[in-house]
């Protein structure tokens, strides 16, 4: 078989401290992968730009210039992580066999490369890389992370746990991704909804060793709330429901005050008044809900994902 041309596609946004030292070790890996035959001569390394604000584009360029495995690709501005990955991937496409995501600070193991490629030879068009521990995470970072994975789960989106974005995905499989048009990228959720055979590589992640977390508190909270409502309409049916329950709260609530009004312990309008604040707050609740039903359909409807992949077409 000969060997794959791999494309390794790194998003930088301002990454200056780290590129040289990132660059020194993805060629190293690319070249002894070369020397055993299991990548292509052809293999690169691509550094994706995402508009940093430092001396980012300018360190790719000489890298470009002094290094042949080097690619570069600059977007106009800075579009976040997901897109700058999304733009490294497609264009490796049309150049590649298989491309591998990963980091700009090599919190990503980069010896799992060799498993990610053994997966991929065996048939897998998409390998996760999957952490085996976190204690280089902060207490915080591990306890929100396990938590939002948890909650994905439950809200029902086929997501694969303590996977970030370091995986290999097959030219097929980058082609199907293509496919998907949304603009509010969550690859975590999208990739498992492209199917396929796919495979699972576990590495120990690092301590990002210069610069700092491009993903603040408030970057993170808003990547998780994107993965959330970007992939379930369970919130939207949990108001139906709460609206459901309500209504029939204030059915009790309706005969529970018919009752004490009979009885004659009511000070005038009470009743009425309890019983049309359920009633009414039910009502509200449950028609926003059946709204919200008709909101989450449009939702799935702009998204235009593919309704279908087809993996093979067998013809005598
Ligand atoms: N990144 C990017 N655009 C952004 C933010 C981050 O391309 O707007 C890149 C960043 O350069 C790095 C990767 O995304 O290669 C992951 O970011 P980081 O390592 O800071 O996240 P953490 O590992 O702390 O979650
Ligand atoms: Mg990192």
């Amino acid at each position: 078989m000969t060997s794959p041309v791999l494309y390794i596609v790194v998003p930088c946004y301002n990454e200056q401290e780290v590129l040289h030292e990132t660059a020194k070790r993805l060629t190293a890996k690319l070249e002894s992968l070369m020397a055993q035959r299991k990548i292509s001569g052809d293999s690169r390394m691509l550094f994706v730009n995402d508009g940093s604000k430092d001396a980012t584009w300018s360190i790719i360029e000489e890298l470009c210039q002094e290094n042949s495995y080097v690619c570069g690709l600059k977007l106009s501005r800075n579009k976040g992580h997901q897109n700058a990955l999304l733009a490294g991937l497609m264009t490796a496409k049309e150049l590649c066999d298989c491309a591998i995501s990963m980091d700009a600070d090599l919190q990503d193991d980069i010896e799992a490369v060799d498993g990610f490629l053994e997966k991929f030879q065996e048939g897998c068009d998409v390998v996760y890389g999957v952490r085996s521990k976190r204690d280089t995470d902060t207490f915080f970072k591990r306890s929100t992370a396990r938590g939002f994975y948890k909650f994905m789960k439950a809200l029902g989106v086929d997501i694969v746990e303590d996977h970030a974005d370091y995986r290999l995905m097959s030219r097929r499989a980058l082609e199907s991704l293509s496919q998907f048009d949304e603009v509010n990228l969550f690859l975590r959720g999208i990739v498992p909804l492209i199917g396929y055979q796919s495979g699972i590589v576990t590495y120990e992640r690092h301590e990002r060793f210069a610069g700092e977390s491009k993903y603040p508190l408030k970057k993170m909270i808003a990547f998780a709330f994107d993965g959330i409502t970007s992939f379930s309409v369970k919130p939207i049916r949990l108001i139906a429901t709460i609206g459901f329950v309500i209504f029939f709260v204030s059915i009790l609530v309706l005969l529970y005050s018919l009752i004490v009004w009979l009885m004659g312990h009511t000070v005038p309008g009470w009743t009425t008044l309890a019983a049309s604040i359920w009633l009414i707050g039910g009502i509200q609740l449950l028609c926003l809900g059946v709204i919200g039903e008709y909101i989450g359909k449009i939702y799935g409807e702009v998204k235009h994902r593919p309704r279908y992949i087809i993996e093979t077409f067998l013809k005598q």
